[in-house]
């Protein structure tokens, strides 16, 4: 069973929080405005609307 932890990201736009699931516990987030096509990746929306993504380095 794999466990999962959450980060608290601020939106790049609004700097509004949101919690998303991380897979390790030490790895590195890196906030997007853009879509890149590399590396692991998830999409959010802020409570804003406002789509951003976040990489796992
Ligand atoms: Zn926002």
């Amino acid at each position: 069973m794999q466990v999962q932890e959450t980060r608290e990201v601020a939106c790049p736009q609004c700097g509004e929080h949101s919690t998303i699931p991380v897979p390790e516990g030490d790895v590195e987030l890196k906030i997007s405005p853009y879509v890149a096509a590399f590396g692991d990746h998830t999409e959010l929306e802020c409570s804003n609307e406002h789509t951003f993504w976040v990489y796992y380095c």
